[in-house]
């Protein structure tokens, strides 16, 4: 993931907020990445320019060495159901879809075939290989942003971006997905972008970017991420 110059204004022409100002940044393949930073620094807006759900106003995005603007909303939208999965703070799973269901999905919006066997064992992986039929409701939060960790990972995507996903969760559930996440980028290679206000949560990371007011300010390697897996 590649981010040449971006910057992100939002706002009327007279009274414009840039809610990123020229970000440059390289997030090397099978890299775990922590983004932090005060309310209203630009964090969500880094992490939808990021996964290309959202194009900056100026500047290039690159994930995977291709560039993002320029492509079609449709295009983008293939793009995203191939190569990126999304994990949200609120899980954002189909209340009416079972666990099963709910993993399936991505697959379904993509037209790629659905691999039940692979499906279930995604969901062995993340604990929940007994809760196949149950609804979101029947599960705890921590249950649900697991099924919501298997259904970004069942397209087997090359770049995993999750916005604040251990904050509705309490502190055990948080270092389950947080250990899924970290998985994710030792056992399966993929690389993992990450929101996050707790600095618990930036500590499974690799590495810390912090932003300031649309900028960054300035990353460190993280030195205790050894430490904690
Ligand atoms: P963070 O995630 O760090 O809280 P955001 O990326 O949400 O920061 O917001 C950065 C800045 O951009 C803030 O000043 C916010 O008010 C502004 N902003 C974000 N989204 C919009 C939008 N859709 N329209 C107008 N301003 C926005
Ligand atoms: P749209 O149809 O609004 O352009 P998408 O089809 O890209 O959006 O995604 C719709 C929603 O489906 C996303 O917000 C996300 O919750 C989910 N989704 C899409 N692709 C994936 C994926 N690869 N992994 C996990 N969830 C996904």
């Amino acid at each position: 993931v590649r981010l040449v110059n971006v910057r992100k204004v939002y706002g009327t022409t007279a009274n414009p907020v840039a809610a990123l100002d020229g970000v440059t940044l390289g997030l090397p393949s099978g890299s775990f990445t922590a983004v932090m930073g005060p309310s209203g620094s630009g964090k969500s807006t880094f992490l939808q320019c990021a996964a290309g759900l959202d194009l900056p106003t100026t500047g290039r995005v690159y994930i995977q060495g291709e560039e993002l603007a320029g492509n079609s909303e449709a295009v983008l939208t293939k793009f995203r159901r191939q190569r990126v999965g999304f994990v949200f703070q609120q899980f954002n799973l189909l209340p009416t879809l079972t666990v099963m269901q709910n993993v399936t999905l991505p697959l379904r919006l993509a037209g790629r075939k659905i691999d039940r066997r692979r499906c279930r064992e995604i969901l062995g992986r993340v604990g929940l290989g007994d809760r196949l039929d149950h609804r979101p409701a029947e599960l705890s939060g921590g249950q649900q942003q697991r099924v919501a960790i298997a259904r970004a990972l069942v397209t087997d995507p090359r770049v995993v971006f999750a916005d604040e996903p251990t904050g509705a969760l309490d502190s055990r559930s948080a270092r389950e997905v947080l250990e899924l996440l970290r998985e994710s980028v030792q056992v399966y290679d993929q690389t993992v972008v990450m929101v996050t206000h707790d600095p618990v949560a930036a500590s499974y990371a690799d590495s810390v970017v912090f932003l300031v007011d649309g900028r960054l300010a300035g990353g460190l390697d993280n030195p205790t991420a050894d430490a904690v897996a």
